[in-house]
This record gives C-alpha cells, structure tokens and sequence, in this order.
C-alpha cells in the first residue's frame, strides 16, 4: 500500500544524507579535486565518509583508487562498531563508476541513492544479470538524481576552474556544462 508519510520520509532521508556527502564533495573540491563524496549510512548513522584524492593540481598523474567510495568504503575498516551491510545505504554525489560500483557489491551493501549521473564512466547501468554469481545474485536497490543538482553545481564549478586537468575536455565535462546551460534556460 502506497503511504505518502512513509514516501516523504524516504525523500526527506534521501536529502538529509546526500548533503553529508555534498559536505565532503565540498571538502574535495575546495582543494582542487574532482568534487566527489561519500557516506555510507546503518540505521541511520553515518559509520563512514569519503572524499576524492588524488586528482588536485600539481600531480603528474592521477589516482583511479582514491575515489570517494573506496575512501569510504576504506574507512570502515577503522571502525570498531561492527558493520552491518545489508542494513547501510551508501550515498554518493555522483553515480559510482564501475571498480567502485563493483566494490560496493562486494562489501554486500543493497542500496545506492546517487545524486548526479555519469554519463561517461558510471557503472550502475551494468547488465549484473550476465554476470558471475556473486553479482547475479547482489539485488541492488539504486536511486538516483537525489540532490543532483547541487552535485551538478560542484562539478560546473570544477569544469570552469582554470588549472583543474582531471577530465578536462572530456565527454564528461561537455555534458556537465550543457546541463547548467539547459537548467540556467528553463
Ligand atoms: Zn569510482
């Protein structure tokens, strides 16, 4: 049965959690990374965070590891509360990529709610159904567009910093400064 305070509930949860991880892409981009974040939710706690490295100016090359999800999911492993998978909800700003996505699975958590799509490079599209087992049988659940555009306004303002190389002139970051321009027109 459809409860409509159960409904607002969600959203309003959806919302409360995804600024946390708007907090920490906030956190990576006033550093000049890729403006990513992550928090991964039990019960209704936060039990880890992440932000993306690994991408600021004055690197030679950048890092493919230090992702917001892998740094969140990294710093569980710090925890002394014993973490419990299948009751979290990891919230990202912008749909995981294929490695984090797959690492996701692997840890056993259900739920994704992701605030901006990567047309480029997210992986939750994949077809797990043709896959091994393991992700045959993960069931997950994903929402998106949660917040999307606050995340959308982070990674405008990456694009159109002089000096950020990551991605530059990428279908990524085409995409993303089309989008504000279609949104500033409505
Ligand atoms: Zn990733």
């Amino acid at each position: 049965m459809f409860d409509i305070h159960e409904e607002y509930k969600k959203v309003l949860e959806n919302e409360i959690f995804m600024r946390l991880a708007l907090e920490q892409a906030g956190i990576a981009g006033a550093k000049g990374e890729f403006p990513v974040g992550c928090v991964i939710v039990q019960a209704g706690q936060v039990v880890a965070t992440g932000a993306r490295k690994g991408t600021g100016p004055g690197k030679v090359s950048f890092s493919e590891i230090d992702h917001a999800e892998i740094r969140a999911l990294k710093s569980l492993e710090g925890n002394t509360e014993k973490f419990n998978p299948k009751e979290s909800v990891l919230f990202c700003t912008m749909e995981p990529c294929l490695m984090c996505f797959a690492a996701i699975i692997l840890a056993g958590i259900k739920k994704i709610v992701y605030a901006y799509e990567d047309p480029m490079g997210g992986g939750t599209c994949c077809d797990l159904s043709s896959m091994t087992p393991l992700y045959q049988e993960a069931k997950m659940t994903i929402v998106s567009g949660v917040l999307r555009e606050k995340s959308l306004d982070l990674f405008y303002d990456f694009f159109n910093k002089e000096g950020n190389l990551y991605w530059k002139d990428s279908f990524l970051e085409r995409y993303t400064l089309e989008q504000k321009r279609s949104s500033t027109r409505k």
